[in-house]
């Protein structure tokens, strides 16, 4: 088709399309990362997800590489990895489509151009401390919190479902390294998939913190002792002299 039609630009998308390549390095280190988030206790089920931006010359937000719906990151192989467009929802390789949370996703990575990993779970301690009440935000207990996520975490209210309806994040997502979605789960982002993964593990990390140490405060009849809001804003500030010495960042290597 197209052929004397002189659609020149239909038929240059459609090749460009076809030029989609699977590049099995990516892959690899999707299924990587998904056995370690699973070796953690993050995964129960086919829910969860990690999106992987890749550049290409035809797509200008790029690619993504995600886990497609239907089995989960601990079962997933190689033909499980599929790639999509990240505007649309569109398969650009691979045949079984993501599941909804992978529209959470793309419109991160389509609007934090800075961003190049996604990663989704439903963390357990998390949908517990926030079902428990009174909770707005995630406060810092630790000092490596501030430094790894950089920014604070958004805590999305339980009647706000972001994975159904993205547009919301919008207006929040440029001042946030992660995601609370209450009743939910989390999501964390990184320049590539190991700030993301290293994200998830600092905020699973602080959740498990604040819970045994709001516990022990109440067996001893004690006071919870957070950073203040001054002392994270100064760690935020400093956050990447910290986490990344000079010459210490390692980022591009997943594009
Ligand atoms: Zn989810």
């Amino acid at each position: 088709m197209g052929k004397a039609t002189g659609q020149t630009s239909h038929s240059d998308i459609e090749s460009a399309e076809d030029a989609v390549v699977f590049r099995h390095d990516v892959a690899e280190r999707l299924i990587k990362y998904g056995r370690m988030v699973v070796a953690r206790g993050y995964i129960h089920n086919s829910l969860g997800n990690i999106a992987i931006r890749v550049p290409h010359p035809a797509f200008p937000h790029g690619v993504a590489y995600a886990k497609h719906a239907g089995v989960s990151l601990e079962e997933m192989e190689l033909e499980h990895v599929v790639i999509t467009d990240i505007p649309t929802n569109r398969l650009l390789y691979g045949t079984v489509p993501t599941s909804v949370g992978h529209q959470l996703n793309r419109e991160i990575l389509r609007l934090r151009p800075d961003v190049n990993a996604v990663i989704h779970v439903h963390h357990d301690e998390t949908i517990a401390h926030f079902a428990a009440g009174r909770l707005d935000a995630v406060r810092a207990v630790s000092l490596e919190y501030p430094y790894v996520m950089a920014k604070p975490a958004c805590v999305v209210p339980s009647h706000l479902d972001v994975e159904a309806d993205v547009g919301p994040i919008k207006d929040f997502i440029q001042d946030t390294n992660s995601l609370v979605m209450v009743r939910h789960g989390i999501t964390t982002l990184g320049r590539n998939v190991s700030e993301a993964y290293h994200r998830l593990n600092t905020l699973t990390s602080e959740v498990r913190r604040i819970v045994t140490m709001e516990l022990l405060v109440a067996v001893r009849g004690t006071d919870a002792d957070y950073l203040t809001d001054e002392e994270v804003r100064w760690m935020y500030e400093r956050a990447e002299g910290v986490i990344y010495p000079e010459g210490s960042a390692v980022f591009g290597q997943d594009l």
